[in-house]
Parts: C-alpha cells; structure tokens; sequence
C-alpha cells in the first residue's frame, strides 16, 4: 500500500540519535537549546519552545494567552481535533469558523463576524500545507483587539512572500508527529517574538517551575518554585537530535513535495471531476497535504466509493477532515451540528487526500493518476472516446480506400 505520508530517515538522522544516547544527556539537555535555536532561525522567530507534540504546543499556546473559562477561540471547523481541544483543555470554548471553498483555509471576514467581547484568539489553520491569509487575520486580530495564532502543523517550510511561516502570527505551533514535514517520533514546537510568551510556555511544558533540570545543573542551583500548574510536555534530547537532522533536509523535502504537486496538477488537469484545491498567489505551499475534490455529478463516482476503490488498488488515500464541529464530544458538550459550517461540512463529502511525501517517485504518482483513470466512470469514457479518435485514422490505410472514394 502507498501510504498518503510517510517519513524519511537516513543514516545521519540515526547517527544523531545514536550520538545523543552515548552522551549524558537523553532528556532535557543540549540538543533542545540547539534545536529551538535552529528552528528560530529557520522560521525567522525570535524564540521557539520545544514541547512533546503539536497537541501540547497548541494548549501551551492557549495557556499562554490566559484562555480559561468563559473565554472564546475562534478556529476553522476544517482541522484535527487537536486545534479545538487544545482550548477545551483551558476551558475555553471553541467557536467554529466556516472556510474559503476554493482553499479550504479560515475565510477572515467571516471569522470576523464571530468576534464577540469574550473572544481571546484567532487560531487559523495552515491547511495541507498552505498558509492562510495573515495579513486580512492580522488585520482582524488587531482591530478587535485578539491574539492571533498560527497552527501550522501542515506548514513547516511554508511562506507568504519571503517571510517563513512560524513568524506570521502572534504564536505559531508545529507538529513533528512521523507524517508531518520533519519528525522527532513525537513532538511539538511553539515560535513567537515576544519574551513573556515563550517563557510562559516554558515553564508550562515543565510544571510550571521557572527552571529546569539542565539549567539548575549549569548554574549548581537546586531551588526552583513553581508558580503556574503546568504539565510534562518536554520534548527530549533524543528527539531534539532526530528533530535537529530532519531540519537541514526540510528545504529539499519541501521541493520535492511541491514537484510531485505539480505532476498531479499536470496529471490531473484533464480528469473529469477531480479538482485540486486553489493556491493562494505569492505563497510557498508546504504541501503537507495533497488534497483534490470529487465532484460525484461529473465523475460519476462519489468521494466514498472512490476511497474503497484506491484503497483496493493499493493506494493508500485519506480524508482530512471530518469537521470537528461534527464531531460527537462537540455536538455534545457545545451542541454544534450540521449546518453550522455549511462550506465545511459540504467539502468534508469530498475531499480526498492522495499520497504525497518526500520520497515519493514520479512513478508512484503516475500510478496514483492511473487509479484514478480506472476507478472514475467518466475518466473511462474520456479514454475510450480518445482510443476511438486516434484508432480511426490508423485504420483506414490498412483498407486502402480514401474515405468518400
Ligand atoms: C497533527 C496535527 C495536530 C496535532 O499534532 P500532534 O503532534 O499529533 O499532537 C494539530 N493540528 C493539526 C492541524 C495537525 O495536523
């Protein structure tokens, strides 16, 4: 089965972990410091904060932010539960925006329709990969008065213009979960510019004491006061040194991803109802994620049983996502449901993800487009109707008669 992600991880990458477990140091030590301030510097942020996954930098985000109860955060229905849990965490309550349908990302002015006086945050969602549009959110953010916070798990290696996602928004988080654009196993990262943040996520993801082990050890202290309740959400030195390898080949993964983007674009151009999503002008599209829509009336096949029939022909495609307004725990405890987000919940039927990672050749793709061709009707017909144009005048040398003689 070609899988929709999957990981790279050569020699060097192990070397770096093998190197970490031979020294003094497999939690909090070295490695986090030269991997946050490697990331910093790729991103173009003043600070980035190493925490145990993308999960944990978004509720050390919210925590940052001072979200609790009462408090609202605005995010795009179309994302993993996580972007919403992490404000339920806090006890804050999450208000689902609806999303562009050309793009799938967090639509500004509507978001901005749902800014009410408890409102604290913006969470936007760099979708597949593609940045949102920052500059109309910061716009929002600045004239209601909100914090405005990027995840970017999709998104690590993006930009708008030259400037790197990871320094768009007032906080920005990033997952290195295995099939996101570089992995430490697990693991997370938070970025901001702003001093009082990164230190308040820092003591979070340890406790919430206003040191750590590695720099009581440096400084000979022993005593340390825990002034927040925070959490174990550090990242380890193992994964730091795994995370650190990965990022010297982000800027090649990331040209890869977007070659292969482009042969489906090529590939797909004449396939009748499949349509990839826009892309936004002047940004660097991650491509995390490689995502088309079926149009069932066109393609003359719907989203479901074009899923099972890739699935059976060995290519391993995925939905992202369900909306999380949908999902029970939220129609419960928020009582959110259909019609909530109708943009969302009408591209939730079909959407389909098809494999994209590094390692992908342009062999695998051609195999992906060649499923496609078999298993949608109308793709079939297309084909066989070209066959007979191209059969028809082959054939009539062969019998040796002009057409009309
Ligand atoms: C992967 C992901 C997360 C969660 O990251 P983990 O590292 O798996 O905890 C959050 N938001 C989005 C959009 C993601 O894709």
């Amino acid at each position: 089965m070609l899988p929709y992600g999957r990981q790279s991880i050569d020699e060097e990458d192990i070397r770096a972990v093998v190197e970490t477990l031979r020294s003094d140091w497999l939690t909090t030590g070295p490695m986090v410091e030269r991997f946050e301030r490697a990331v910093a510097q790729r991103v173009q942020a003043v600070f980035a904060v190493a925490v145990s996954s993308g999960t944990a930098a978004l509720h050390a985000a919210m925590f940052a932010l001072d979200v609790g109860p009462q408090d609202e955060v605005i995010l795009p229905t179309l994302t993993f539960a996580a972007t919403a849990n992490g404000v339920v965490y806090q006890g804050g309550r999450p208000v689902f925006a609806d999303v562009d349908p050309s793009t799938l990302l967090i639509d500004p002015s509507q978001a901005e329709t749902l800014i009410t006086p408890r409102t604290r945050a913006i969470v936007a969602v760099d979708y597949a990969g593609q940045p949102c549009d920052y500059e109309a959110l910061r716009a929002v953010a600045r004239r209601h008065g909100v914090a405005l916070v990027a995840d970017a798990s999709h998104a690590l290696g993006a930009a708008v213009g030259r400037r790197p996602v990871g320094c768009l928004a007032d906080l920005t988080t990033f997952s290195l979960h295995a099939v996101k654009p570089i992995t430490s196993g697990e693991g997370g990262l938070v970025t901001t510019d702003e001093e009082s943040l990164a230190r308040r996520i820092r003591q979070f993801r340890n406790h919430g004491f206003a040191t750590d082990h590695y720099q009581r050890g440096a400084t000979g202290a022993w005593y340390s006061e825990m002034t927040d309740l925070g959490y174990n959400y550090r990242l380890t030195d193992l994964q730091c040194a795994l995370g650190l390898s990965q990022l010297g080949k982000l800027e090649r993964w990331t040209a890869r991803r977007r070659q292969i983007a482009a042969r489906y674009d090529h590939r797909l151009a004449g396939l009748p109802g499949i349509r990839p999503l826009a892309v936004r002008p002047e940004i660097r599209h991650a491509r995390h994620l490689y995502v088309v829509r079926v149009d069932p009336e066109v393609a003359g096949i719907d989203r479901g049983r074009l899923f099972a029939a890739l699935r059976r022909a060995g290519i391993g495609v995925a939905v992202h996502y369900l909306p999380v307004h949908l999902q029970p725990f939220y129609r419960q405890r928020f009582g959110t449901g259909p019609g909530l987000c109708p943009v969302a919940e009408a591209a939730s039927e079909q959407i389909l993800s098809l494999p994209i990672f590094p390692a992908m050749t342009d062999r695998d793709v051609d195999a992906v487009v060649a499923a496609l061709e078999a298993a949608i009707p109308a793709a079939k017909r297309k084909l066989a109707a070209r066959r007979r144009v191209t059969a028809a005048p082959c054939a009539r040398p062969a019998y040796g008669i002009q057409p009309g003689a």
